[in-house]
């Protein structure tokens, strides 16, 4: 079946139905229009549930693109998309679609769409522009939300054929600026000015770009792999620049010739972790974090071999960097190839390392910058249980389902196994043998009554039971299998909560699959993002999965689980169900709902108690402040206050409650100002920072003379440099007296100078009058310079999702369930409502290992 669709100026139609949707500002594919004939409804529901009908259809001149590229892209932009029609959808069949494009469309005129590859350009460049216009609300048509000025030399009458443009647009970081040359319409030269963007992401594209651009002597060219935020930046900045000129390039390959200096060289960059962070230590990366060394020979034309001499990255991560990365450099002769899903910041690091070698070699990079060609095919593979996500959900299920002798395939989004759960050491249990041995003992009605009464008994009561009673079994169960590996899985308990400790990193979950999965004949599918479920009479019985390299995948199984982690790394979804998007994300991005849309898609019911799961530390949505020491700036008890300048909050919870008080408080109100001194600033520096310090949090105390070694550890910035490149960001203050630092932030003077004012009184007297914060954290605000510094909360991701069964079955809106579904982890729903437990250890990550088990137990005795 065959549709055409009809791509006209659409930026009109856009603005009036998406402004303000964050992720949709990215994400339109170009070949959608609004007006058309032959009308055939195609859906397009953003990340989060908001469903928006664009029509497609026509008559134009065509090209062909198969329906399964369009999902990809949609699938990348964070989109569930397909066709309205039931019967084409059930089908799951692939089609063509014949999309044709509109010749007036400014810029793209004269560049027929007729590849596969073409079709991706276009899709991302017009997608960008209309993201643009959605997001400041300007004009309609045209590049009007970037700003932009030129000279132009010479005007054909259609246009300026040369001439300097510039033009700016809004990336990652902060602004971006492209300044192009063009002569007699040649692109001569692109300049790219982003220094706020992510250095090894971002930075790359602001660096490789504008090569990309001269090699095609066009803006419109493809994102950068890996910082798509960046890349649209710069490539709207570019086109705004064109356009606003009427410069109209004709696309073409610019023939380059290399006469590199043939030997080998050196290069080297941070990933992940930069220089004096001891970040790392908790992933068992090295305390002394060194660049990535990488090694590339070159002769005359061509890149000959890249080694990886050596990393700091985490392990887990490194591991399909180092496996994937260099080879694909070589074969492809280029160092923007794909970066391994989920391990961006590593693949940066190695490709920075290469790029520098090249450099060296006096190498054109014009001619090393092409993107990874798409292979595509076709896969169909046959399982009893389907696995989405290789968590501690999904693991727990297939280690369970093969020892019931079932065959299993793990769908994976990521080029690493363990999301989440490789970040997590508590771990919900009671009664394991662990425990038991260390006399902590834990009763499973006490311990029931406690959960269903905290949560109000808004929760699963069946399924929280089941979780409890099944949890010593898991724990007892994966510390046997550990043994029989090289790697400590739990190193202990905790004492006086229910919960035993866990090894962070990924490799304990990785010894799983090396030690029992794969050569029990689990399938792992690493780079595979699963897109929808397949039903076939009303039982969800497959997967619909696409690799990395664009491969279909199809799993029919008799029964799925969905474990996809939750939406931590999804705004639109944070908007729309957790009511604010400004969180810090310390967790995984690629967690963006995947899993829950899919269920809904199918039926699945949204449980109502979806919460973010907050963190220790305070964050920042604009920088980041938590790779440093600002992070704990909210654990002293600072005077904080909301946007409209008053106390909200009894501050010292910010360290003895933040998960289950402060860290909703503050989503509550959007973020806060913290208000201290400079004198607080040098207690810190010279005395550490009061505060949770342990990973644990089990421990509340002040700096340690190790831990205070951090905040002066060579190499690092110090707490005072922090503050400097925050106010530089318009996220820190400082000023010489408060009402000054009221003013400096736009506080309303009243408000905040009453605020003040009681504050002082309370100082004063020793007694806090309205939160009754302990006198101990009234610090003093007697002598300036006086500081703000604006925080969000930090959340690791979200808790709850469709609403499931007391056996992890998903449920419908009537409650019934759905056939052959099951949905564990932060996708399933039931075991959570805010607050989060305030016994607060372990229960997430508990959750999503137990809630694995107890669906492949299931399935085990139904099948
Ligand atoms: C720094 C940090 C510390 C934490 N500490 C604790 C702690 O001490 N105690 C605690 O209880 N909890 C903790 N947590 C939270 C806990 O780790 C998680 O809630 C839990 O592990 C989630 O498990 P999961 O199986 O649901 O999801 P995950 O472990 O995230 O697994 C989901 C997997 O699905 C994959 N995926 C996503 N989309 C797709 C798709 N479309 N197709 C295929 N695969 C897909 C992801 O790549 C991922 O690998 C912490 C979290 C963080 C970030």
């Amino acid at each position: 079946m065959t549709y055409r669709l009809w791509h006209r100026q659409f930026l009109a139609y856009l603005q009036y139905e998406y402004s303000g949707l964050l992720s949709l500002k990215t994400c339109i594919p170009s070949l959608l229009g609004k007006s058309c004939k032959n009308v055939i409804s195609l859906s397009i529901i953003p990340s989060s549930s908001r469903k928006v009908l664009f029509f497609i259809g026509g008559k134009y001149r065509t090209s062909v693109v198969s329906w399964d590229v369009l999902c990809i892209r949609a699938l990348h932009y964070g989109l569930a998309i397909w066709l309205k029609s039931k019967e084409i959808k059930e089908k799951g069949k692939k089609m063509s679609i014949e999309v044709s494009h509109d010749t007036d469309f400014g810029a793209r005129k004269g560049a027929p769409i007729t590849t596969r590859r073409g079709f991706l350009k276009g899709a991302f460049a017009t997608a960008g522009v209309a993201a643009t216009v959605g997001a400041i609300g300007l004009a309609p048509v045209g590049l009007s939300g970037c700003s932009s000025q030129g000279s132009k030399i010479a005007n054909t009458g259609n246009g300026a054929t040369a001439g300097t443009f510039t033009a700016t647009a809004e990336g990652y970081g902060g602004e971006i600026t492209a300044t192009l040359v063009v002569d007699n319409l040649e692109l001569v030269s692109v300049d790219v000015v982003g220094d706020l963007e992510t250095e090894g992401i971002g930075g790359r594209a602001v660096s490789l770009l504008p090569q990309r651009m001269l090699a095609h002597n066009t803006a419109d060219v493809d994102a950068i792999s890996g910082a798509t935020v960046t890349s649209m930046a710069v490539i709207n900045a570019a086109k705004a620049a064109l356009s606003e000129g009427g410069v109209k390039l004709e696309a073409r390959d610019v023939s380059v010739t290399q006469n590199m200096t043939p030997g080998t060289y050196q290069g080297e960059a941070y990933g992940k972790w930069k220089a004096g962070t001891v970040e790392g230590t908790r992933f068992f990366s090295p305390a002394d974090i060194q660049p990535t060394r990488v090694e590339v020979t070159v002769d005359q034309n061509s890149i000959v071999s890249v080694e990886v001499l050596d990393t700091s990255e985490t392990p887990g991560f490194f591991e399909p960097c180092i496996e994937r990365i260099p080879a694909a450099v070589v074969d492809q002769q280029s160092l923007t190839v794909d970066a391994v899903t989920g391990c961006t910041m590593t693949t940066g690091a190695i490709l920075s390392g290469v790029q520098q070698c090249l450099e060296q070699a006096g190498a054109d990079l014009r001619g090393f910058v092409e993107p990874t060609e798409h292979v595509g095919g076709n896969e169909e593979i046959t399982v009893d249980l389907a696995i989405v996500g290789s968590g501690g959900s999904g693991t727990m299920a297939a280690l369970t389902a093969l020892e019931g002798g079932k065959t299993v395939a793990i769908i994976e989004k990521c080029g690493k196994i363990g999301g989440l759960s490789a970040c997590a050491s508590s771990f919900l249990c009671v009664g394991s043998d662990l425990q038991i041995e260390a006399e902590q003992i834990y009763d499973i009605d006490e311990q029931y009554n406690y959960q269903m009464n905290f949560a109000h008994w808004k929760t699963n009561g069946p399924l929280v039971r089941n979780v409890l009673e099944s949890s010593a079994g898991v724990v007892n169960k994966l510390s046997s299998l550990y043994q029989q590996t090289d790697c400590e899985g739990f190193e202990g308990v905790n004492i006086g909560r229910p919960c035993v400790r866990q090894r962070k990193g990924t490799d304990k979950i990785q010894a799983l699959y090396d030690t029992f999965i794969i050569p029990q004949g689990g399938q792992l599918m690493l780079e595979t993002a699963a897109e929808s479920l397949i039903v076939e009479d009303g039982v969800v019985c497959g997967v619909n999965a696409v690799r990395q390299d664009t491969t279909t995948v199809t799993v029919h199984a008799k029964a799925v689980h969905v474990a996809t982690g939750g939406f931590g790394g999804n705004k639109s979804m944070l908007k729309e169900i957790c009511g604010s998007s400004n969180f810090y994300l310390n967790g995984v991005s690629r967690n963006t709902g995947d899993g829950i849309q899919m269920c809904r898609e199918v039926g699945g019911h949204l449980d109502p108690e979806i919460i973010p799961e907050f963190s220790e530390y305070c964050g920042n949505d604009k920088i980041d402040i938590f790779s440093g020491y600002l992070k704990y700036l909210n654990q002293p008890g600072f005077l904080a206050v909301n946007p409209a300048g008053e106390r909200f909050i009894n501050e010292q919870m910010f360290m003895s409650s933040i998960l289950e008080n402060a860290g909703p408080a503050l989503a509550s109100v959007g973020y806060a100002y913290l208000v201290f001194t400079q004198g607080d600033v040098d207690a810190m520096v010279k005395d550490g920072i009061l505060g949770v310090l342990s990973d644990e949090n089990l421990h509340r105390l002040t700096l340690n003379e190790q831990q205070y070694s951090r905040v002066n550890h060579p190499g690092y910035p110090t707490l005072n440099e922090e503050l400097e490149n925050a106010i530089n960001h318009n996220q820190a203050w400082k000023a010489d007296t408060l009402a000054g630092l009221g003013d400096a932030i736009g506080l309303d003077s009243a408000v905040f100078g009453k605020t003040i004012e009681e504050y002082l009184a309370s100082i004063a007297s020793g007694q806090d009058v309205r939160q009754g914060k302990d006198p101990a954290m009234l610090h003093s605000l007697s002598d300036g310079p006086f500081y703000a510094l604006r925080i969000t909360p930090t959340i690791f991701g979200t808790l709850d999702g469709i609403k499931v069964s007391g056996n992890c079955q998903a449920l419908d809106d009537e409650g019934r369930i759905i056939k052959g579904l099951y949905c564990g982890g932060q996708d399933s729903g039931g075991y959570f409502v805010s607050p989060y437990y305030s016994d607060a250890a372990g229960h997430s990550c508990g959750y999503a290992w137990i809630s694995g088990y107890i669906a492949a137990k299931h399935f085990l005795e139904n099948a």
